[in-house]
């Protein structure tokens, strides 16, 4: 027999993720009630993830649960705050306890790397969505904004660009590659991981920042849109991984070559923070990330007006609209 919603909520959702003090009551009543640290701003962001919209109907649900999770944390990571609490809100065509089980330990294996506690949500049937609402704390007056880049900023990415963009081609179009570097990228779709730890660690050197989940030159738009700034970004210094290499050399015939030139710049799913410090601060930054696992890049600058200019290293400009860039796309 199938079970009752109450029975799903209590065997895969009323004990996932970290046990924090700060929960003064979790799942189980009307509310939850939280207590955020005195002196704290409260910073909530939310995102919905709909089967055939934003994942393929028989993706691995055990990798939902946690990118369900994961991107929402990017969004806390981009504002330069902690997570703490999520809500979940879950509708699902039918109990399928296999499904849940494994959605639930995604999630809440990420939930515990973070120290945040799903503390609440809403259950219900209908086609497969998932909500998601990630709530965090950052210091009154100190989280970062996409507003505060100021012409001769240093733009910054984290990470590796264009990664996950790729293994949605590959599914799309069926192309074949090597199992193994087939794997890295589509790990990189699947499980993204949030930059949580290195947003701390640059928590005082941050002008602006934005996250990346529509594709560099989209929310990096946005970034400038917001801090009414232009920017220049030099191609040639653009973080790419070397599966997203190897998998050029393999695929060079497939692909034409300013598809792989565009991958980077264009497309969704990356995940990384996008952010700018001034030129002054650029060695404190370096320093604060010196144990850092995960790579930071400095792949252009403000600049005064609105435009964003892509050129080259020997400063030839990249036509997007010749090369098919769509604004809308
Ligand atoms: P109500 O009818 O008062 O809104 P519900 O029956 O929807 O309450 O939920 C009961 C409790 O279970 C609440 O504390 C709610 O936050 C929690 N809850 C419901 N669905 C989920 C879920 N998917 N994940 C976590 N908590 C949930
Ligand atoms: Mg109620």
């Amino acid at each position: 027999m199938a079970l009752s919603e109450f029975e799903v909520i209590e065997r895969y959702f009323s004990s996932v993720g970290e046990r924090r003090r700060d929960v003064v009551l979790g799942v189980g009543d009307d509310a939850a009630i939280l207590a955020p640290p005195a002196g704290h701003e409260l910073v909530v962001s939310t995102d919905t993830l709909l089967e055939g919209v934003h994942f393929f109907e028989d993706v691995d649900p055990e990798s939902l649960g946690h990118k369900s999770l994961a991107v929402n944390l990017s969004d806390i990571a981009a504002m330069g705050a902690q997570p703490a609490w999520v809500t979940l809100g879950l509708t699902l065509p039918s109990v399928n306890e296999a499904w849940l089980a494994a959605f639930s330990k995604g999630f809440s294996e990420l939930a515990q790397r973070y120290s945040v506690q799903l503390v609440g949500g809403d259950t219900t049937r209908g086609p497969l969505a998932i909500n998601v609402q990630v709530m965090g704390h950052v210091e009154r007056g100190h989280a970062w904004r996409r507003s505060g880049a100021q012409p001769g900023d240093l733009i910054y990415v984290t990470g590796t660009l264009g990664d996950a963009g790729l293994a949605l081609q590959l599914i799309n179009r069926g192309n074949s590659l090597p199992e193994q570097l087939k794997d890295g990228l589509l790990e990189r779709l699947q499980r993204p991981e949030p930059r949580l730890a290195m947003a701390q660690s640059l928590r005082g050197v941050v002008t602006a920042a934005i996250d990346l989940s529509d594709g560099l030159l989209s929310d990096l738009g946005h970034l400038l849109k917001a801090s009414g700034a232009g920017a220049a970004i030099n191609l040639d210094r653009l973080p790419l991984s070397s599966s997203f290499l190897q998998s050029k050399r393999v695929l060079r015939d497939e692909i034409p070559a300013d598809e792989w030139q565009l991958l980077p710049l264009t497309a969704g799913d990356d995940y990384e923070l996008c952010f700018t410090v001034t030129p002054a601060c650029e060695n404190e930054m370096v320093q604060l990330l010196s144990g850092s696992d995960v790579s930071l890049s400095r792949i252009g600058v403000i600049e005064e007006g609105a435009a964003l200019r892509c050129l080259y290293e020997d400063g030839a400009p990249f036509d997007l609209q010749q090369k098919g860039y769509d604004h809308f796309r």
